[in-house]
């Protein structure tokens, strides 16, 4: 095998769809298994991130030639708000240690995962990858946000000192089969998915936590593997930008247009329609909303990529609404 490829976090709602997209596409294909790759997809048992002796043994074990780092304590707006110190340090941790191992070992190439969350609170709109440092985040965040903003400010610090080809990629809300349904700690569509699989199955109200006003860019788990893939394949030809430019070819990941957003009370909707919920449903305003908007530019993305269709909103969610009904048992709720 000349290639091996660890993806760390790769028990998540990301990294099981990189793994679907690796097998079940065809082999050979853009985005299929190819004949002299070897793809690892690591969870925490196979070593605790956040502490380096374990970290550096994972990498000893794989030799990795590639790293796509998806590991994350990753949670919904309400844990956000709850656990901020533990969001900044446990990232922190897990960051430092997988880009200083990947530095260690060599690795030719990492992509790590930001998010559209760590952005400024107030900045202006599109978000680009040029934006990201350009003030402070949303205060409902500021743990996870500053503990991710510093994966750029060392994806550039590694290129500068060592000329380490470590790079990033940015995407917005993500939702898709093998997400995390905790009711409370959820992201937004699992959550509601759940609340409203809850709901039908009961026969009690639908209630969005909320005023359902925000509006929001999600990307389908399966479109971020193929991007994923697609950046750690064929996307390694644009130069180096400048510190506030971000790391070296960062780019941000939305499914769609900063003119094509959805509100979450779209998002009830389609998750009413999906689940088949016939009961009506309301929003509780005594919940809070978060960040009003963020809206991501994907046209550079969409230029650089080639021929490539997003899933539409409500296909991606019938399919996510589907894997979560028949996987309940199993299901992280
Ligand atoms: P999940 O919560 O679904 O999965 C997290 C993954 O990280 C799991 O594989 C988990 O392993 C692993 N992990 C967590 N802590 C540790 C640790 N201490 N040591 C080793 N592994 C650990 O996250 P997502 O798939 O949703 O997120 C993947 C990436 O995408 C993250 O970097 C996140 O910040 C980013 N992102 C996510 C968005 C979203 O909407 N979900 C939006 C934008 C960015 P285990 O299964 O063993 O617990």
């Amino acid at each position: 095998m000349s290639t091996v490829i660890l993806v760390t976090g790769g028990t998540g709602l990301v990294g099981k769809a990189m793994e679907y997209v690796i097998e079940n596409e065809p082999a050979g294909s853009r985005f299929g298994k190819r004949p002299d790759e070897k793809w690892i997809f690591a969870s925490s048992s196979d070593g605790d991130l956040r502490d380096l002796e374990q970290t550096r043994k994972l990498f000893e074990k794989y030799k990795p030639t590639h790293v796509i780092h998806l590991a994350a304590m990753v949670g919904g707006l309400f844990k956000n708000m709850k656990y901020k110190l533990t969001f900044l340090r446990n990232n922190i941790l897990i960051n430092d240690n997988v880009l200083h191992s990947c530095y260690e070992f060599k690795v030719q190439k990492v992509i790590s995962c930001l998010s559209t969350c760590v952005f400024p609170d107030k900045v202006e709109y599109p978000l680009t990858e040029l934006t990201i440092h350009n003030g402070p985040p949303h205060e409902s965040n500021f743990g996870y946000a500053h503990a991710k903003r510093m994966v750029d400010v060392q994806n550039h610090a590694y290129k500068e000192e060592f000329g380490c080809n470590f790079t990033s990629a940015i995407p917005t809300n993500v939702f898709g089969p093998h997400d995390n349904y905790d009711l409370e700690d959820a992201h937004v569509i699992p959550a509601l998915l759940h609340k409203c699989y809850l709901a039908k199955k009961n026969g009690t109200p639908f209630i969005v936590g909320g005023s359902g006003k925000p509006l929001r860019q999600f990307i389908y788990s399966r479109d971020l593997a193929n991007l994923f893939i697609w950046q750690l394949r064929e996307y390694d030809s644009v130069p180096p930008s400048s510190f506030a430019g971000g790391g070296s070819h960062t780019r941000i990941f939305p499914a769609v247009g900063e003119d094509e957003e959805v509100t979450i009370k779209e998002v009830a909707d389609a998750i009413v329609k999906a689940v088949g919920f016939e009961g009506s449903y309301s929003f509780d305003t005594s919940r809070a909303d978060g960040q009003y908007r963020k809206p991501a530019s994907n046209k550079k993305l969409l230029s650089l990529i080639g021929d490539f269709k997003f899933t539409p909103f409500d296909e991606a969610l019938a399919e996510s609404a589907k894997w979560f009904l028949d996987n309940y048992n199993n299901a992280r709720i």
